[in-house]
C-alpha cells in the first residue's frame, strides 16, 4: 500500500471495463483496487484503506446501491461515485439521497471522471479533518498548482497532515 496515492475501489461486473479503467486510473498517480462484485467491494474495504470508491449501479448479487449503503455504514469518510448505464439515471439520483457523492454515467469521458474524483476527494478530506470550504480553497491555493494531479497529491498531504 502506497500513503503517497489516493485509493480507490472500483467495482464493476463488466471485467474488461474494469481492468481497464484501473490501468488508466494508475498511470494518473492512483492506487486502484479492482472488484467485479459488491460482495467483494464490502470485503476488499475492511481489509485495505479506501478513499473513494467507484461503484457500478447494475451487478448481479448485491447492486450498487445496496453496496453504497454498506459501505458508507461501515466507512464514514468513505466518499462514494455511482457508474450507471443508460436508463438509470433515476436510481442514480436516488443513491446520492443515501449518501453518494455523485453519479457518472457510462461510458463516462475519462477527464470528467478524474474531475469527479478530485472533487469526491477534495469532500472527504475536508469532512474528515473538519475544514471549511474557504480555508479549504486557501490551503489548495498555498501550493499553486492548477493540474488535478498536483491538486490531488496537496489533498493527499493535507490528508496525511503534512507533506
Ligand atoms: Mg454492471
Amino acid at each position: 500500500m502506497n500513503k503517497k496515492k489516493i485509493h480507490i475501489l472500483f467495482v464493476d461486473d463488466e471485467v474488461q471495463f474494469l481492468d481497464s479503467m484501473k490501468k488508466r486510473l494508475e498511470t494518473r498517480d492512483f492506487e486502484v483496487v479492482a472488484v467485479d462484485r459488491g460482495e467483494k467491494a464490502i470485503i476488499a474495504a475492511r481489509q485495505t484503506p479506501v478513499d473513494i470508491a467507484l461503484v457500478d449501479l447494475k451487478m448481479p448479487g448485491i447492486n450498487g446501491e445496496e453496496t453504497l449503503k454498506a459501505l458508507k455504514k461501515e466507512h464514514q469518510w468513505m466518499e462514494i461515485v455511482i457508474l450507471t448505464g443508460h436508463g438509470s439515471v433515476d436510481s442514480a439520483v436516488e443513491c446520492t439521497r443515501s449518501g453518494a457523492y455523485s453519479y457518472l454515467q457510462k461510458p463516462c469521458d475519462f477527464e470528467n471522471l478524474l474531475e469527479v474524483l478530485k472533487n469526491a476527494y477534495k469532500r472527504k478530506v475536508m469532512n474528515k479533518n473538519q475544514i471549511e470550504e474557504k480555508r479549504m480553497n486557501e490551503m489548495l491555493k498555498a501550493s499553486q498548482s492548477t493540474s488535478a494531479r498536483d491538486i490531488l497529491r496537496r489533498l493527499k498531504e493535507i490528508d496525511s497532515g503534512g507533506p
